[in-house]
């Protein structure tokens, strides 16, 4: 049995954890980075993927550190200068638009494949990361000096930190113990490709019904990538339907918005939950991604916090790393779980209460009255926004500009 030492493990190359890992190599730690399956080349000729993620500019700068932006900008990508909020009553939507802000985009829409295979082509180059796929976590054996990863390989990994990237179903945090409350929306989000009479101009149109949200957002190609959220078993009814049945319901449920819909492509729902680990750290070891929290998709936020936690983490270590301390310190450890569990419960329940505020009955008065306030106020529109570009007070430093480099000045 071979055993090999590093100063980071990270179990899962999903988005998340492959953005880590050629983020720490990049700035000069040692990085094993195990993942269970490789994932499928992107081939641009293949119709576009069912899962679509709204990219933050926040991410998108966090992606460029990680070495993935530039090849993801040369596949097809469509950016959004709009989001456009309406709750099917109402006929004056609550519009949010990039000029407003001083912004170019409020973000990109790019096909998870496409995301992963980037990120997976940047770690499988250049030697810097060390992958251990087609591996699995087997177990973790703690020590206070160093974690020791088992995998199923039987091979044996030595590390100062250990990071669970391994998706909602963590074996890490199972591993460590932590504790997660989870609670089942019974509801679920159908995807799909559709195409209306008009060509989406790039907006992120989003109608809150009773029932859950349906959003259209733009791809490459002027149609929309659909994410309708519906009563779990009612999910099923409309993925079973036959293709003229849907487009029927669907054109009732986006009335009034860019014509009739002409075409739409194979359909699947996931079941959505929220998530969250009431802790994200112990042990030399860290959570991040959906590992750490999942969170309803109905603002798109859920990969934007994974690269955030990542990005927060890199700005730790690096620190720690100048200062000649112990990156599995405890301190290192409290200070990554204070600061990324507050933005992550601070996002969750807020999606938690806008998908109340429009609950089974749709809008009461009371509750349209406070999306009147909202439309007012530029306050409120502000805060919003700088959350949703993730590039906040709170925000790592990667996501607000600042270089690989400049992290590493002492
Ligand atoms: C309908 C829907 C729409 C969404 N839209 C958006 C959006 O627009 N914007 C957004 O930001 N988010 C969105 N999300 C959320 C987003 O998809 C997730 O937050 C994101 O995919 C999580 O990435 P991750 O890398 O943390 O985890 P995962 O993608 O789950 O990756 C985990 C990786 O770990 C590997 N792994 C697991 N266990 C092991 C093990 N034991 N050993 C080795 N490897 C292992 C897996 O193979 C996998 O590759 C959406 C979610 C849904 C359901």
């Amino acid at each position: 049995m071979s055993k090999l030492q590093y100063d980071v493990a990270i179990i899962g190359a999903g988005m998340v954890g492959a953005a880590l890992a050629s983020l720490l190599s990049r700035s000069g730690f040692s990085v094993a980075l195990v993942e269970a399956f490789e994932p499928k080349p992107f081939d641009a000729a293949e119709e576009v993927g069912l899962r679509v993620s709204a990219i933050s500019p926040g991410s998108a700068a966090v992606l460029e550190q990680a070495g993935a932006w530039k090849l993801i900008s040369q596949q097809r990508h469509r950016p959004y200068r709009r989001m456009q909020v309406e709750d099917g009553v109402e006929f004056d939507p609550l519009l949010f638009d990039a000029p407003a802000y001083n912004m170019e985009r409020l973000g990109t829409i790019v096909e998870n494949e496409l995301v992963q295979w980037s990120l997976w082509q940047v770690v499988s180059s250049g030697g810097l990361v060390d992958l251990y796929c087609p591996d699995s976590l087997d177990q973790i054996r703690f020590a206070a000096g160093k974690n020791t990863v088992l995998l199923q390989s039987g091979k044996a990994i030595t590390a100062s930190l250990v990071v669970g990237a391994d998706g909602a179903v963590s074996g890490v945090r199972k591993a460590i113990g932590i504790r997660q409350d989870h609670y089942a929306y019974n509801q679920s989000g159908l995807v799909a490709v559709v195409g209306k009479q008009k060509p989406n101009p790039g907006v992120a149109w989003q109608r809150f019904m009773s029932g859950g949200p349906l959003a259209f957002l733009p791809l490459e190609d002027g149609r929309s990538s659909i994410v309708w959220t519906r009563p779990s078993l009612e999910a099923e009814r409309l993925v079973a339907l036959d293709t003229g049945a849907f487009i029927e319901e669907l054109d009732a449920a986006s009335s009034g918005w860019l014509g009739k819909v002409e075409s739409c492509g194979p359909r699947a729902a996931f079941p959505l939950s929220m998530r969250l680990s009431e802790c994200y750290a112990s042990k030399r070891t860290v959570l991040m991604g959906d590992a750490a929290h999942v969170v309803h998709p109905l603002a798109g936020q859920g990969v934007n916090l994974g690269f955030a936690d990542a990005a927060g983490l890199v700005e730790a270590l690096v620190k720690v790393r100048l200062a000649g301390g112990d990156i599995g310190s405890d301190r290192v450890l409290q200070s990554y779980d204070r600061s990324r569990r507050s933005e992550s419960e601070a996002m969750a329940f807020g999606m938690h209460a806008l998908r109340s505020m429009f609950g089974i009955d749709g809008l009461s008065p009371l509750r349209r009255a406070g999306l009147a306030l909202v439309k007012r106020s530029w306050t409120i529109k502000d805060m919003f926004i700088q959350r949703a570009v993730g590039t906040g007070k709170n925000a790592p430093r990667l996501a607000s500009g600042a270089t690989l480099r400049d992290l590493m000045q002492p």
